[in-house]
C-alpha cells in the first residue's frame, strides 16, 4: 500500500555560537589592529586567509601567522543588489581568497587591485573591514 504524505512548511530559528579556534582568533584579533593575518604552513608553505589551525593540504598544524599588506586582486565579484557587491579577493601573500564587500566603482572588473577600508570602531570581527575599494 502506498500512501502520499503531506508536508508542513515552517521557519525554525536556530541561533548558535561556536569558538573561532586559535588560528581564526589570531585573524580576528589582527583585524582589530587593521592587520589581515595569514596562516603559513611550516611544512608545505601554503598560506591561508582566514588562517586554518591545520593545513588543508598536508594536515600539519599551522603555527606561523604573519600580517599581509592588505592589498589584493578581485578574482570574481557579484552584485547582490544596487548597493551590495560581494567580491572574491586574492590577497597578496595568500594562496586562498577571501569573500568581502567591494565598493561600487564603474571601473570594477576582475583583476582590479583593491585595499581594505576599516571601521572606526573595531571589535575583532570580519566586519572590522568595512569593504574593499579599488586602488
Ligand atoms: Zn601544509
Amino acid at each position: 500500500v502506498t500512501q502520499s504524505l503531506q508536508s508542513v512548511r515552517q521557519k525554525i530559528e536556530i541561533p548558535f555560537q561556536y569558538t573561532a579556534g586559535s588560528a581564526v582568533t589570531r585573524f580576528l584579533e589582527g583585524l582589530k589592529d587593521k592587520k589581515i593575518v595569514v596562516g603559513v604552513c611550516s611544512n608545505c608553505g601554503r598560506r591561508s586567509v582566514p588562517p586554518l589551525s591545520v593545513c588543508g593540504r598536508c594536515w600539519k598544524p599551522v603555527t606561523d601567522f604573519v600580517p599581509l599588506s592588505g592589498r589584493g586582486k578581485v578574482i570574481s565579484f557579484s552584485r547582490a543588489n544596487p548597493t551590495t557587491i560581494y567580491g572574491l579577493i586574492q590577497l597578496e601573500g595568500s594562496d586562498s581568497s577571501l569573500v568581502h564587500y567591494v565598493a561600487e566603482n564603474p571601473n570594477l572588473a576582475i583583476g582590479c587591485d583593491v585595499v581594505p577600508t576599516w571601521r572606526e570602531e573595531r571589535t575583532a570581527s570580519i566586519l572590522d573591514i568595512h569593504h574593499f575599494v579599488l586602488l
